[in-house]
Order: structure tokens, then sequence, then C-alpha cells
């Protein structure tokens, strides 16, 4: 008798449109992308950069130690004397292939002078996959972007060491 009455005032509908308008007065969870986004927490790891002190310097000093920690093979750097200061070396070039990359953030972890930053951008889909290898100045600009506040200069944060002189003997003075 109970299955002959639900059959014929269709309590099955009934429950099923009780569930549907319970759901048309909850507060949607739905956003609008792109015209809404959301708000990513810090240490997201989204696209990579590469950073400067605040006076412009670059903080890379061209070590390596970021493409040996890279476990998909995405960073080249090469490396070179920074001209007429033969105990400073830069990077010359420096080259990441983001279609490998996996974001684990191994290379920022390894890199000693924190010279590589994470960012928030995720938006970076393209129509040509070689437009996601990038070259130093690329990632110079995301860097700027994303880090518009910048570290100081390590010769103003450690006034005794002049900067990355470390391996000499004789660590030379800043004079006072
Ligand atoms: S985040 Fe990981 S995979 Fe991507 S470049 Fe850094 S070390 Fe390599
Ligand atoms: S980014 Fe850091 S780890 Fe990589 S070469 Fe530059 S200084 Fe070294």
């Amino acid at each position: 008798m109970k299955a002959f009455l639900e059959l014929v005032t269709f309590s099955e509908i009934l429950v099923g449109l009780k569930e549907t308008f319970k759901h048309l007065f909850t507060p949607s969870i739905t956003l609008q992308y792109p015209h809404e986004k959301r708000n990513l927490p810090n240490g997201y790891r989204g696209m990579l950069s590469l950073l400067r002190y605040s006076d412009g310097v670059e903080k890379c000093v061209g070590c390596d130690l970021c493409e040996a920690a890279c476990p998909s093979r995405v960073i080249t750097v090469v490396s070179a004397e920074v001209p007429g200061e033969p105990t400073k070396r830069y990077a010359k070039e420096f080259f990441m292939d983001m279609t490998r990359c996996i974001f684990c953030g191994l290379c920022v972890e390894a890199c000693p002078v924190d010279a590589l930053g994470m960012t928030k951008e995720y938006e970076w889909a393209v129509y040509d996959k070689r437009s996601l290898h990038l070259n130093k100045e690329q990632l110079l600009e995301i860097g700027d972007r994303a880090f518009p506040e910048r570290e100081r200069p390590v010769q103003d944060q450690y006034h005794n060491v002049a900067t990355f002189n470390i391996g000499l003997p004789q660590i030379p003075q800043k004079p006072s």
C-alpha cells in the first residue's frame, strides 16, 4: 500500500525537488572565474621568479645549486665572473623550461642567497609551449612584479662582510 501511495503521489520527485530548493537558498561557493579569483595562501607554489636586492642588483650568484637540486632538469645556469671582480660570480644566462616544472620548490630551498621565489601567479596557459621556456630577463620581470618589496643588499645587512668574499682567507672589512 505504501509503495502504491509513493507511486501515485510521485514522492521520489518531491524528495528530489526538496533537495534542489534547499540549495537555491544556500550561499553560492562557485567563483565567477576569471572575474573573481581565489585568495591564495602565502607559500603558494606558483610560477618561479628571479629576485633582486633593493638596489636593483640581481641576487643570483650563479652557483648552480638550483640546477643540481632540480629533479626535473628545468634549470640551466650559465655562470660567469663579475667583470673586474674575480671573486664574485653572477648568472650570465639563466633559463627555466617551465613545461617540465613540478613546482616542488627544491630549487628555492637549495639557493643559498634566496635568489629564487615562487609567486602566486598561475595563469600561464599558452598556445605555444615554447613560450614557457623563460630566460633571465623574463624571470627577473616576474620577480619584480610579484615581489615589489625587496631585501636590502647583503653588504648593508652584514657590515663586516664584503659581498660574497667570504671564501677569502682575510675577509675585507667594510670601512666604518
Ligand atoms: S620547483 Fe622543482 S621542478 Fe620546478 S624548477 Fe624548482 S626544483 Fe625544478
Ligand atoms: S638561483 Fe640561487 S641556487 Fe640558482 S644559481 Fe642563482 S644563486 Fe645559485
